[in-house]
């Protein structure tokens, strides 16, 4: 009854997805993927740690290895989540957290149906340009451009199952978790052996 769940976390950039997914860490039972990507490190990001950072042609080959569980191309660079490092988690029965966007979540939801998805909403959008311009690293252009993806991306909160607005960080997280943990109560296959167990015991 315990075996790892697959949970896909997407959200608009600056909804606080990726906060949310760190504070989740505090769980043992819990691992995040750590996607790579050929987009420049930020300032204070680790390769290996935050992303693993990749040339187009490393990424490339990747693709065509078929080690990517989904890859998507998103504000002009590449981002995927490595395979075996996934599947190698879940058969160690850990909870896999991918924190990926929207594209990379359909994919997942093709081939994963079973896999369960959490769409991270910020308070409003005006929040959401004051957490990204908060970053730094954005240019006018670039900002505006995020925005709109914003936009694009909430329209598609009815394809999660669940949706969590993070207007306070802590409330947002244990909402995450009550989610996790909901997902492990959830009637399945699985309850067919705890029967077997009963019937044996009587
Ligand atoms: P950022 O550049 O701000 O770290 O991430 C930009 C977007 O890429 C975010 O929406 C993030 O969730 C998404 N992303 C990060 N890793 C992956 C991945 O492995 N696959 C996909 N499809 N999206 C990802």
């Amino acid at each position: 009854m315990n075996r790892g769940r697959l949970f896909v976390i997407s959200g608009p950039s600056g909804a606080g997805k990726g906060t949310i997914c760190g504070k989740l860490l505090v769980d043992e039972h819990i691992k995040i993927s750590t996607s790579m990507t050929t987009r420049q490190p930020r300032q204070g990001e680790v390769d290996g740690e935050d992303y693993f950072f990749v040339s187009q042609e490393e990424f490339r080959k990747i693709i065509d290895e078929r080690g990517f569980l989904e890859y998507a191309e998103v504000y002009g660079n590449f981002y995927g989540t490595p395979k075996q490092e996934v599947m190698d988690m879940m058969r160690d029965d850990f909870d896999v957290i991918l924190e990926i966007d929207i594209q990379g979540a359909l994919q997942i939801k093709e081939a994963y149906p079973e896999a369960i998805f959490i769409f991270i909403l910020p308070p409003s959008m005006s929040e959401l340009r004051k957490r990204i311009t908060g970053r730094g690293s954005e240019t006018e252009e670039s900002l505006n451009r995020r925005l709109n993806e914003a936009m694009k991306e909430i329209s598609y909160v009815d394809k999660y199952d669940y949706c969590v607005v993070n207007a306070d960080l802590d409330a947002a997280v244990d909402r995450v978790m009550a989610i996790i943990i909901a997902e492990h109560s959830r009637v399945s296959e699985d309850v067919r052996t705890i029967i077997e167990w009963y019937k044996e015991e009587i």
